[in-house]
């Protein structure tokens, strides 16, 4: 039979965990299973947020989280009344975000059990937030189930963590991911293959490769910068094309989406708008939309370069595997020689030299550091023999 659990990758060991607490959250048991708080937590693109929306469903849906009812469909979209899904496009969730939250699931689930709340980025609420948070997941006996999602449980307080019951995402097996492109979304298996190898078990990122000619193609091109590397000119050059790329792909990912949400909020106020003060309400709509609009291309923007900068660590990773005589692991097998022709050329210990960088680089970024500047410090640490 169907289920919402179908699409999660190679997490068995957590899909047993939640089918069992929805089973007894039906059964109406206050059992050890069914905790009002849990926090999921695994690698980019493991689907953390999948299990919890996926878990969601199976606790609204009167048939077993089947996947196929309108509950199971609205759920996912956040549109049942008795699921909010909060998926932040801004670089922090703020405070003022949290209290309103609370205002709105505060009241009892209007149809059945359970109100739940997924929090996608619970890594990016604000220390006051995080104690808004605190209070209304300490509340026991109330309706309200918080799922919240975060990278690594060192992501979140420790006071929130405490009162989680915590599950832990793995990272789908190569194998796993390219039968799911195979199966699921109709890829060829050459393709899939190699759109789940370069993308490390990353599903979401191996399916957009796979599905994404000009993305394959920015990869092809970062791939190549460690080569081009050699005076301080020519790491100078590769940081502008680093950022220049990470920026135009978020450009075209966000720039048709705001778009319609500005066209889209434009009509919500000139339907049967007239007078002065409808426009000035309108305009300021906009006026805060466009504002967050900035924040979220932000945030894809370092999104994206976060992500070449872990693809350039794959080649190097590569380049290590292949001074110390472990060809079979190799990632990006398309690459093969210039990978032992970099391999010969230089030795392994300023190989490993350049993945710490480029990990400082990642931890700088995710820290608010202008993307340029990191890039081109990178870029002249990656130089060196
Ligand atoms: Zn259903």
């Amino acid at each position: 039979m169907a289920s919402v659990f179908d699409d999660l990758v190679g997490q068995e060991h957590i899909i047993e965990i939640l089918q069992a607490a929805a089973a007894a959250s039906r059964e109406g048991a206050q059992t050890q299973e069914m905790t009002h708080a849990w926090l999921f937590t695994g690698p980019p693109g493991s689907g953390r947020s999948s299990a919890a929306v996926a878990f969601a469903q199976s606790l609204i849906c009167r048939s077993n989280g089947c996947g196929n009812c309108s509950d199971c469909n609205s759920a996912k979209t956040s549109g049942h009344p008795d699921v909010e899904i909060i998926r932040t496009e801004g670089l922090s969730i703020k405070v003022e975000e949290i209290r309103e939250l609370l205002t709105r699931v505060a009241w009892a689930p209007s149809m059945g059990g359970w109100r739940v709340v997924v929090m996608e980025d619970a890594d990016r609420v604000t220390d006051s937030a995080a104690n808004a948070l605190l209070k209304a997941i300490e509340e026991s006996g109330t309706r309200t189930v918080w799922l919240l999602c975060a990278p690594t449980l060192h992501d979140v307080l420790p006071t929130i963590r405490s009162r989680c019951r915590h599950l832990q995402l793995r990272t789908p097996s190569i194998e796993a991911v390219t039968q799911v492109l195979i199966n699921r979304d109709k890829i060829s298996p050459d393709m899939a293959l190699f759109a789940a190898k370069v993308s490390q078990g990353h599903i979401g990122r191996a399916r957009y490769l796979a599905t994404n000619e000009v993305a394959r193609s920015n990869r092809k091109m970062i791939m190549q910068l460690p080569m081009q590397l050699g005076t301080l000119a020519s790491a100078l050059q590769a940081a502008q094309a680093l950022v220049d790329i990470a920026t135009e792909e978020a450009k075209t990912t966000s720039e048709l989406r705001d778009e319609i949400e500005i066209k889209k909020l434009q009509e919500a106020y000139g339907q049967g708008a007239t007078g002065r003060s409808m426009a000035t309400g309108a305009a300021k709509a906009v006026k805060e939309l466009e504002k967050e609009q900035k924040s979220r291309s932000t945030r894809m923007v370092r999104d994206s370069i976060d992500g070449a900068l872990i693809d350039i660590a794959t080649f190097y990773r590569d380049v290590v595997m292949v001074q110390s005589g472990n060809m079979e692991s190799m990632i990006n097998t398309d690459m093969r020689d210039e990978i032992e022709s970099y391999a010969s050329f230089y030795p392994e210990h300023s190989t490993i030299l350049k993945i710490n960088a480029l990990m400082d680089a990642r931890t700088n970024l995710a820290h608010s550091a202008a993307p340029l500047v990191t890039c081109e410090a990178l870029m002249c640490q990656l130089v060196r023999k």
